[in-house]
């Protein structure tokens, strides 16, 4: 009896360690497939803002961001950026800037702000696609909503020793989980 209550806190811990692995993973937002994500039901994405759109705390968005945010527009597909960063005049700019809603102060991997943010593009989680670079926050709160969940690799390399462990941690997931890029 025993051993089926081992076995059943080791399927649990599969359960968890599975809230930590995206569902694709990108080498950058550019190199996913949106026309994949239109056919397989996506109608939106939720998206991160730092070393996922832009580096930290940069300003200034290249021609290619503008792009990108276009041609998933013309999918038909709404997205909005949900961001943990604080600097809502930042986040402000720039989701103005790109025409899309920003959401400030996020707390991912807390609910809430994914949940506002489907609420406001108008999808079930099966429609959406969240995508970040952070698999503490971005991916697991996205498999918390339950949503299609998407790594990319941060667009640039830390430089804060403040936030180096964290770079570490999520390398270190990276290889743990065994994650392939663009697979
Ligand atoms: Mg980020």
């Amino acid at each position: 009896m025993e051993y089926t209550d081992f076995d059943d806190s080791k399927e649990k811990r599969r359960e968890y360690l599975k809230l930590l692995l995206p569902k694709e993973y990108a080498s950058s937002i550019f190199t996913i497939n949106i026309d994949r994500l239109f056919k397989n039901g996506i109608r939106g994405i939720i998206i991160d803002l730092d070393d996922t759109l832009l580096p930290r705390g940069v300003y200034k968005i290249p021609f290619a961001v503008y792009s990108w945010i276009e041609k998933v527009k013309e999918y038909g597909i709404k997205i909005c950026l949900v961001s943990n960063g604080s600097s809502s005049k930042r986040i402000e700019y720039v989701s103005n800037s790109l025409g899309i809603k920003g959401f400030a102060f996020s707390l991912k991997p807390l609910p809430f702000a994914l949940k506002k943010a489907m609420a406001y593009l108008k999808t079930s989680p099966e429609q959406t696609a969240i995508i970040g670079d952070q698999i503490l926050t971005d991916i697991l709160g996205g498999n918390l909503v339950k949503a299609h969940t998407i790594l990319v690799k941060p667009v640039a390399e830390e430089v804060s020793l403040v936030r180096m462990p964290m770079r570490f941690v999520e390398n270190f997931l990276i290889n743990f989980l065994k994650l392939e890029i663009d697979s």
